[in-house]
Parts: structure tokens; sequence; C-alpha cells
């Protein structure tokens, strides 16, 4: 995209989520106005560090000076995670967001930056030469400084003359919202564009998060994602269905005397798990296996839920909290003393995919333990590249080396599957065909993700007696205004 073009009014799709399900990042242009809605990290496939560096490394093809707004729709990593970058580059105008979201991208953006730090480091010992971080913890810092919160749904805010918003309900996970922006040139002309960010349920399983909503009102554009709009992935199980195979799980390992590893991301997944074994087993008196909650990120956010919920999900979260059988384990000494300890237990401990983090180490200890299992609750990943698919896939590899260490894979393992924060195929389809707009494009999905979906909907469309276009993104593309 050559850059002068930016100058005429659009949305621009200069992120990787108009070609994967990642790096989340659109520019819009739109009389005097200059802004992106969100500004992820692009976190490669194949799990390779230098793919990843040199994506989001890349030049901006705006001037991070001039923007005047990032709106962040919610905390993923892959809508925030080079926020750092953008400051570093220059960008001081106002981020909007959520209270909520905002509490909780601080630990996570933190984190991210130790992450990227470190992967800068392995770049350069490896290859010899000197990869800069994408940013530090001072650009973080300087980030939080930019932050303006706005709460309340279906309230537009207006920000100056030519820009205003409202947030619609999203039960993607805690803080989430969807947005509409309405934006004015200097005619006087109006362009609103609605953005799902990532959506979630239309009627959700998951505890503290309100259900996804259909916005109603006109919208000249819709971006809506489309992670799970391939058809062929549809899931068909029910969140009872899980509860059940979880429980047997517990009593199957519990019988042997093992131990069950949980890798979760840290926030939403751990504290949605931690739930739903409070309301398996809160109220009965002899269920003694502890419950760990192995990893210092987890624990941070597991705290901030007291600041963040409210009313009956603060209660709810409280009598989980305060379950005799929950440790919060903060201090790395006493985690490794507990993963020494063969004794019964459930560890909930990040990273959800098994990249980094204390999981490590338990996986190290555990793996090899036939009395013990792990359980996935969530995608983990589609390539050996991956150790939760290695792991998952433990019939292809029946030896998995972890930090150096060649170790069998002997464990149990099954996998949970309606844990996804993320709206499946039907409601998909049924948000996508449900809208009043001129026109939907389809972003964060592969391409047979929005292919399908696109298909899908189209015919939805029409039975609903609605006539609007619906596009597959691609990298690059550009939406005049
Ligand atoms: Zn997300
Ligand atoms: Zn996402």
């Amino acid at each position: 995209m050559a850059k002068k073009k930016l100058k005429s009014d659009g949305i621009y799709f200069t992120g990787m989520s108009s070609e994967d399900v990642t790096g989340s990042q659109y520019y819009i242009k739109y009389g005097n106005s200059k802004i992106l809605i969100e500004c992820g990290l692009h976190q490669s496939a194949s799990n390779d560090y230098l793919d990843s560096y040199k994506i989001n490394n890349q030049k901006y093809k705006f001037k991070p000076s001039e923007l005047d707004y990032v709106f962040i729709g919610h905390c993923h990593i892959d809508h925030t995670g080079n926020i750092g970058r953008l400051v570093k580059q220059g960008f001081r105008g106002r981020i909007i967001t959520t209270s909520e979201t905002a509490k909780i991208m601080k630990p996570l953006l933190l984190n991210s930056s130790m992450i990227v730090q470190n992967e800068a480091k392995i770049l350069s010992l490896k290859y010899k030469r000197n990869y800069s971080p994408l940013y530090t913890d001072e650009d973080i810092y300087n980030a939080f400084e930019l932050i303006d919160t706005y709460d309340g749904y279906n309230t537009i805010y207006t920000l100056n003359d030519n820009v205003s918003f409202r947030w619609f309900k999203n039960s993607h996970c805690i803080g989430a919202v969807q947005l509409q922006l309405i934006l004015k040139d200097e005619y006087g002309r109006t362009k609103k564009i609605l953005y799902t960010s990532d959506i979630g349920a239309l009627h959700t399983n998951n505890h503290y998060v309100p259900d996804t909503e259909i916005p109603q009102c006109y919208s000249d554009v819709t971006i809506m994602e489309s992670t799970y709009g391939n058809e062929k992935r549809k899931n068909n199980k029910t969140r009872s269905f899980d509860i059940n195979h979880l429980c047997t799980a517990i009593d199957t390992v519990a019988d042997r005397k093992g131990t069950i590893i949980m890798p979760c991301f840290s926030f939403s997944r751990t504290q949605e798990i931690l739930t739903t074994l409070y309301d398996m087993y809160g109220h009965e008196e002899n269920f003694d296996i502890p419950i760990y909650v192995d990893s210092q990120l987890s624990c941070e956010i597991s705290k901030l839920y007291n600041h963040i919920l409210t009313g009956e999900n603060l209660e709810k979260w409280q009598k989980v909290c305060n379950w005799r059988n929950v440790k919060f384990i903060e201090d790395k000494e006493i985690s490794k003393s507990i993963i020494a300890n063969k004794s019964t237990k459930i560890v909930l401990s990040s990273s959800g995919f098994c990249t980094n983090g204390r999981i490590i180490g338990w996986l190290r200890k555990y793996i090899a333990d036939e009395k013990s299992m792990v359980v996935f609750s969530g995608y983990v990943g589609d390539n050996p590249s991956y150790l939760s698919y290695r792991i998952k896939n433990y019939r292809d590899h029946k030896q998995i080396k972890i930090n150096g260490e060649m170790i069998n894979n002997k464990a149990d393992c099954i996998c949970l599957s309606t844990f996804s924060s993320h709206a499946g195929f039907d409601d998909l389809v049924k948000y996508g065909s449900s809208l009043n707009t001129n026109k939907v494009v389809l972003v964060h999905g592969s391409r047979d993700a929005k292919s399908c979906l696109a298909k899908k909907m189209a015919e939805a469309v029409s039975k609903n007696d609605k006539t609007y276009k619906i596009v597959e993104s691609h990298k690059d593309m550009i939406i005049r205004l």
C-alpha cells in the first residue's frame, strides 16, 4: 500500500487480522480524523520468533504521532500487545477503552513487555546481531498515561466535534465491548462503523460477562470477526458434557493418586475453570483435593477481579477464592516445592499454549507419569511447534523435548471444548445476518473460515429479507468511506 493512498477517507486493513486470527489493527481516516482500532501483536502460527518480530516491527503506514485515538475492544494481546511500540514511535493521542479493560491491560501489557524483551535477547543470541525489543516497560507506562475509560452500553460519547462512539455488550471476556464509531467530516457528512472486536457467544456459558448483543442501529460498514467461521470445525458439545468429562477425569486421576494439570491462560480461562470447579465441588464436604493456581500473572489478575466485579458476580468470585481447596501460588520457590510433591492435586498454570511460564516445570515433571493427566480447555495450536499440540497428539509424539530434555509423553490427555470465549459457528451466522448495515467485512479468521462464513451468512441475510454485502478481508485492503 503506497503511503499516499492513506490520505483518502477509508478503512485500511493494516494488521495481520485481515489475513489471520492475530494482530488486530485497522487504520481509519475520515475528514480530519485519524483513528486506529486496536493495536495487536502478531503471534506467528508456527511459533517463530523471527517471523513475529519482523511483522510486529514493520514500519507503520501512517504516522503514529498524527493519530487522534486508539480504540480498544478488549484486552487480549492480539488486540493490544503492540501499543507499547506505537507509543515508542510517537503516538500521543488518547487510548479509549472500558475501565475493566484498562485495569486488566496493565499486568497483561507488562507481561507482554517482559516476553518481547526476552524474545529480542533470544533472537540477538541466535542470529548474532542486535534485535532491539519492540518496546520496554517504559513505553507501557507511557501508554498507561494515555488511557481514557468510558463505561456504559449504548450511550453515545462525544470525544470532539468529529468523533463520537458507543459500546455494545460482548461476552468475549470481562471488559470486552463492541464499538460503533460515529465520524463526521468537514462537510458535516457522517459515517458509522461497527467493530465487533472478538465476539463471545450470544448466550454464554461463561461466568462474569453479559451476553453478546446484536446492535440494531445502522452502520455503514461492520467489521466482524470470524474465528469459528469454518462449519467443519463446528463444536456440538455442551458445557454439561464437558463438566461430566472433567468430573470423570478427576475421579479417575484421584483414584490412582495422580495429578491433573490444566494449562490455562492467566486471564479469563483460569478464573472460569476455577469457578467451574467450585460449582462442581464447592459444596461437597468430602472433596479434599487441593487446587493450585500456580502463575504469578494468574494470581495478580485473580486479585484484580475483586476490584472489577460487582454485585452477584463479586459475591460469587469471593466464594470461589475463599474456598478452602483453592491456593494461589505467587512465590516461585513454593511453586517448585509443590511440583516436587507427587500427592494428588489439580493445578491451573499458564500459559495455555505451554509456550512459557511455570506450566513448563509442571509438564517436565508430570507428562512421564502414567497416573497423571493433562486437561486442555482451549485451542492447542495446529502444528507440532506448539508443545500443547505435541502433548495432545501423544500417539505421534511419544517423547517430547522440553528445555533440551527428552521426556516420555505418558500422561493421559483430554480436551474440553466449550470454554472458548469466541462465538461458535451458528452464533456467527445469526449475528452476521441480523445486522442493520450496508456492508460486513469479515476479519480475524483463516481464509477457509471467512469464505465458509461469508457463504452461510449471505444465505441467511437473504432469508432475513436484508440486502447487505459481505466481504472477506485481505491484507492491505481498503474500504473507501
Ligand atoms: Zn480475544
Ligand atoms: Zn483476537
